[in-house]
């Protein structure tokens, strides 16, 4: 039995950076592997990686793609995420991103984003009759402080901006307080629960930091076992309070598995 797991592990193995998965049911895609949002708490540099460089060497979607389809085995249930590595939405990535959800969301794969910009409806018009239930594809709007983003996230879009993301119904638009900062995060509680209402935003994750300091647990999205999960008592001060308006979670894949799932209980 233990000799058939390594073997599936060794089959389902990749990683390049462009593309990491452990197994069949998640993989992590990335375009490139650098960013130019210059965030003080970014893991990048931990990894090696730049956060602040504005020569992005992007990956097309189809030589992306063209990767993807060596695999020996992708099914309509792997989990695809977009972006650990870069801001898949920024003016390098962009375009790439749109094709390779368009990929994905024909697959019948369920597809999440996380960013840092704001994104319009007309940006994702083009691929939306191709969602074939509420939840396929899911955008996680990152705001991990509000008060202090100009200080901690140099290089990105203007919190207000982001927050207009929300405007779009068409798909599930979650709110990701991650990471939570220690005791810069949590001074805008009661700002995070005013725009919680204005926009009506219906599911939050509230996350942890990736550092290199060791913990029980390890990042998801890479096997070098450089980057933990280093929680703060602030987060379940958060849970606990924004659950009182909207769905909460500490995961992405919690909110992926809850759409997920929410559909199949239809068929
Ligand atoms: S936007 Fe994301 S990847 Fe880019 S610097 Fe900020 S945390 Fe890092």
């Amino acid at each position: 039995m233990l000799k058939y797991l390594y073997i599936l592990m060794v089959i389902f193995m990749i990683d390049n950076g462009y593309l990491f998965s452990k197994d069949d049911k998640r993989i992590f895609i990335n375009t490139s592997m650098r960013c130019n949002g210059q965030c003080s708490y970014c893991y990048l540099p931990q990894l090696g990686y730049s956060n602040s460089d504005s020569n992005i060497n992007t990956k097309s979607a189809e030589e992306i793609i063209k990767m993807i389809e060596q695999l020996p085995k992708l099914t309509q249930d792997t989990l695809i995420t977009i972006g650990c590595f870069s801001e898949c939405w920024d003016k390098y990535n962009k375009l790439e991103t749109l094709k390779l959800i368009s990929y994905f969301l024909k697959r019948g794969n369920q597809v999440q984003i996380s960013t840092k910009k704001k994104i319009n409806l007309n940006d994702i018009k083009e691929f939306l009759p191709l969602i074939k239930y509420y939840g396929q594809f899911i955008i996680f709007e990152s705001i991990a402080t509000i008060s202090f983003h100009d200080y901690f996230e140099k290089n990105t879009d203007d919190v207000f901006e982001r927050l207009e993301t929300f405007k779009i119904k068409e798909v599930p638009i979650v709110l990701y307080i991650k990471p939570v900062l220690k005791n810069i995060t949590i001074e805008d509680l009661e700002q995070y629960k005013k725009y919680i209402l204005q926009y009506q935003i219906r599911d939050v994750v509230v996350g942890s930091l990736f550092t290199n300091i060791p913990s029980n647990e390890s990042v998801p999205f890479s096997n070098q076992n450089e980057l933990f999960y280093n929680p703060v008592d602030d987060e379940e001060i958060m849970l606990q309070e924004l659950s009182k308006f909207c769905n909460t979670y500490r995961r992405s894949s919690d909110v992926m598995n809850y759409y997920k799932s929410r559909n199949r209980s239809k068929d």
